[in-house]
């Protein structure tokens, strides 16, 4: 390939840093052990998970032995919303912003005869406290589900608020912290979650690792049948080396929030000054790794597809069959009804201000070609 690419689709998956594979690499080789066996070759392995899951917790400000590894956020949203025992009559709250991955679990327990409501944002994108409250009047919630940072326009949901509300109305509380780790500081305590989760390839970490906190006294059936492992709570044999890469990308990531945010500025304001058609869509609080832009007019799974024949890639963010897209359901709940179809641009720590111009040179010409594609 001659033509370089541009990728701004951070927020589908990121690079693993050089630190982060060097964390993983002894547990490929010297230190191959299973932390299961008894052994003290395996022991050695156990002291390494065991370590790992100490510098997660710290990172995120959670009491010792409150974190659970497992293969994605995807397993650990499974094993929230499926493992929390709801009482005969209660319901599960979600929000209309959630990931698939809460949104699909909870139209499965839906179907299989589970009370489940959606409380809807606003037009800026913000889950309000008194939304949350109208939802959980009647006092038969269980569960409530609010991501921490949305995956399509970024939007920063009032955690330690809603919170608030779910516990005064005798719920639990858990977030979906996927897109927040690179861009805002985790602190459990702080905003009083009872669960959260987040996955290591959103943080310059490997792909299949993720990770689940659940507060002390919370209980949560496991998912799968099998081993001990994870303290009985997530069966299969641990990934070491992933746990360790993992460990050590959290802690960076948590480390460096700031200079990660004054990156993410300078390259977002050069992307929208240069762009010149389309509206970015904005919320009241927002992350600036992720900007989606609305372009009235344009079919965006043809524009995702003609901006990757360019050499821009991006996302639609949901999902495209032959070259068509659907309006991202976030978007849709949040009644801007006035957008046109929106592509969603995400960037990471590589992105320079110098991709972001060109990027949007190339939005701008290839939007061009595209006006009027759809009737
Ligand atoms: N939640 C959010 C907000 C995400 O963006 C993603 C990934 O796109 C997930 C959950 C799923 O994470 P994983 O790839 O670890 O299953």
């Amino acid at each position: 390939m001659s033509k370089q690419v541009i990728y701004l689709d951070y927020a589908a998956t990121t690079p693993v840093d050089a630190e982060v594979i060097a964390a993983a690499l002894p547990y490929y080789g010297s230190t191959f052990f299973n932390p299961s066996s008894a052994h003290t070759l395996g022991q050695v392995a156990a002291s390494a998970v065991e370590f790992a899951r100490r510098a997660c917790e710290k990172a995120i400000n959670a009491d010792r032995g409150t974190v659970r590894f497992t293969s994605s956020a995807t397993e650990a949203i499974n094993q929230v919303l499926k493992g929390i025992e709801i009482p005969e009559g209660g319901k599960i709250v979600i929000s209309g912003i959630e990931h698939d991955a809460v949104k699909a679990c909870a139209e499965r327990l839906e179907r299989e005869g589970k009370r489940v409501s959606i409380v809807m944002p606003d037009v800026n994108g913000m889950i309000l406290p008194d939304a949350l409250e109208k939802e959980l009047k009647n006092g038969d919630a269980a569960l409530v589900c609010v991501m921490t940072v949305n995956n399509i326009v970024g939007s920063i949901q009032p955690i330690k608020e809603l919170a608030a509300v779910a516990h005064n109305r005798g719920a639990l509380f858990f977030t979906d912290a996927v897109q927040a780790v690179n861009s805002t500081e985790i602190n459990v305590k702080d905003t009083d979650v009872d669960m959260l989760c987040v996955s290591g390839h959103k943080f310059y970490s490997l792909k299949g690792c993720g990770m689940l906190y659940v507060k002390n006294g919370v209980k949560i059936k496991p998912l799968l049948d099998g081993g001990n492992q994870e303290h009985g709570n997530r069966a299969g044999t641990v990934d070491v080396p992933a746990v360790m890469a993992f460990a050590e990308a959290l802690t960076k990531a948590q480390n460096n929030v700031d200079s990660y945010n004054a990156h993410s500025k300078k390259v977002k304001t050069a992307f929208l000054n240069e762009l010149k058609y389309g509206v970015f869509v904005k919320t009241s609080e927002q992350v600036d790794d992720i900007v989606s832009v609305a372009y009235d007019g344009v079919d965006s799974g043809r524009l995702a597809v003609a901006l990757s024949m360019a050499g821009v890639c991006c996302s639609v963010g949901s999902a495209c069959s032959a070259g068509s897209a659907t309006q991202p359901h976030a978007i849709v709940n949040m009644g801007r009804k006035d957008l046109g179809q929106t592509v969603r641009f995400s960037f990471g720590k590589p992105t320079t201000v110098e991709q972001a111009v060109a990027a949007a040179r190339i939005v701008n010409e290839t939007v061009e070609k595209l006006k009027g594609s759809v009737e």
